[in-house]
This record gives structure tokens, C-alpha cells and sequence, in this order.
């Protein structure tokens, strides 16, 4: 059974509409696969709802992830900053209320997969690229979670059918340089790729990591991405990316 569970007071409604840029799913944890659920439970013991905020990507640029001090550990890209300062701007209004409530770090540091808690809400699914894709947004889209104990029985649940959004058109696949797809998705064969390219080592002043964008820039899953073409901004800006990528051998 797929849900989506949505604002069911003025509590949420407000913070829907503050972020208008947003989306948000707020899940029960008891929804939660098993791995996610013991994630919070060690996380936080005391939540009861995971929520998720989906940032849209509308400009490659400020998707594109820099290490300002040199080191990997200060990974951090605009989106993320913005999304990190909308979930604190949430956690204080939460705890202003007496709700508990925290703000999980990124997976590379959580160990949480945020798509998996995403998709537990029945809002998206992950496509043939092992991306989480939005229905809206396809998978130019930035996730982060917050864990709280607000009582699921605020929130109301709709069954929604929007977990369809992959298009199964294998351009991910077929464009992939690693060949990282032949049995389904093998992250670490992405991995190897990818580091055997120098991509986990900051270059230039801004210390930017020249992720590859292969899969991510050829996908057109998501309603609002239908009208996407090669002749966006978008595309065009992430294949020069990947452009000079390629010349500098990174
Ligand atoms: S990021 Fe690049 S190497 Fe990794 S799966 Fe996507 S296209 Fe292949
Ligand atoms: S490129 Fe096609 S097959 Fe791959 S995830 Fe996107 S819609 Fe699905």
C-alpha cells in the first residue's frame, strides 16, 4: 500500500508554505523498512516521524558539490546549504513547540539512505540509475531528513499512486562510461570508476569535485522535466561540466 502522508494541521501547513520552493513528506517511522527503522532508533529512540525535504535542482551549478577547506570532510554544495538552513529553520520552530527534534547528518556521515525514507512516503520511486526520482522533479532533486517526535496521529494519510516515475528508457544505462549497469546497479564498479578518475580529490582554489553527471543529465523522469531537451541550460551546463571533466582527466 503506498502513502504519502500530508499536512494535517496548521503546524505542517505552515512550514508547506514558508518553503514554497519545497516539497516535504512527513512518514510514521513504524512505515519505515527494518535498516531505516533501526537507523532511528539509534539515531533518535524517542521519533516518531522522519521527514523529508525535496529541494528541486533548478541550476546544475549549485548542485555542484566543493570542499571550501581543502578536505573532503567540508564536502558542501549550495543546495545543501540551503536545504540544511531550512531544516534548522524547521528543528527550531519544532523545538520552540516543545517537539523534539533532529536534524540528520548526510549520509556520508549518517550511514541513513535518504531515498529509501522518501520512498517509504510512496512519493517517487528509485529509477533504473539507482537515483532517487521525484515525481515532479525526476532526479534533479536534493534530499534531507529530520527526525521528530511528533506524534504521527497529527498527520493524515492519502494512498497516492505517484511511485511510477522511471521511464525505463535505459539512457542512464546506455550512457554510463563505467558500465556500471550490466547487472543491475553496481555502486561499487561507479565507485572504482569514478576514483580511478581523480573525481574524490578537490581541484582548484574552490576545492570542486568533478562529479561524473552521466546518468543524472540524460534522465528525464519527472513531470516537470517532460519538456527537458538537450538545448536547456541545465544539460548544457552539466555537459561542459562533464566536458572539461573529460579533457583535464579527472
Ligand atoms: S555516475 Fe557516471 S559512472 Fe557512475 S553510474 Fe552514473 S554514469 Fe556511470
Ligand atoms: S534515464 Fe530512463 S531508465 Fe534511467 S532512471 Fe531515467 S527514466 Fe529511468
Amino acid at each position: 500500500m503506498e502513502y504519502r502522508t500530508h499536512a494535517a494541521n496548521n503546524f505542517y501547513a505552515g512550514i508547506i508554505k514558508t518553503y514554497k520552493e519545497c516539497d516535504f513528506s512527513f512518514i510514521p517511522i513504524h512505515y519505515l523498512k527494518e535498516r531505516e527503522k533501526q537507523y532511528f532508533k539509534r539515531f533518535m529512540g524517542e521519533a516518531k516521524t522522519a521527514i523529508v525535504l525535496y529541494y528541486p535542482v533548478k541550476n546544475i551549478m549549485d548542485w555542484t558539490w566543493n570542499c571550501p577547506d581543502g578536505t573532503i570532510a567540508s564536502e558542501t554544495c549550495n543546495i545543501d546549504e540551503r536545504a540544511a538552513t531550512i531544516c534548522k529553520d524547521i528543528q527550531n520552530s519544532f523545538i520552540t513547540n516543545s517537539i523534539n527534534t533532529k536534524i540528520v547528518p548526510y549520509p556520508e556521515t549518517s550511514g541513513l539512505q535518504f531515498r529509501f525514507v522518501a520512498i517509504a512516503a510512496g512519493y517517487g520511486e528509485i529509477g533504473r540509475n539507482a537515483h532517487y526520482l521525484h515525481p515532479q522533479w525526476g532526479v534533479r532533486i536534493h534530499l534531507r531528513v529530520l527526525a521528530s517526535e511528533i506524534q504521527s496521529s497529527l498527520l493524515c494519510s492519502i494512498k497516492t499512486k505517484t511511485n511510477k516515475v522511471c521511464l525505463q528508457c535505459n539512457r542512464c544505462i546506455d550512457t554510463c562510461p563505467a558500465d556500471a549497469f550490466k547487472n543491475g546497479f553496481d555502486g561499487l564498479q561507479c565507485r572504482r570508476f569514478r576514483k580511478n578518475r581523480g573525481e574524490y580529490i578537490p581541484t582548484g582554489p574552490k576545492g570542486i569535485l568533478r562529479y561524473c553527471k552521466k546518468c543524472v543529465m540524460v534522465c528525464k523522469a519527472g513531470k516537470n522535466n517532460r519538456k527537458y531537451s538537450e538545448k536547456s541550460t541545465f544539460y548544457k551546463t552539466a555537459q561542459k561540466d562533464n566536458r572539461e571533466q573529460t579533457n583535464t582527466g579527472n
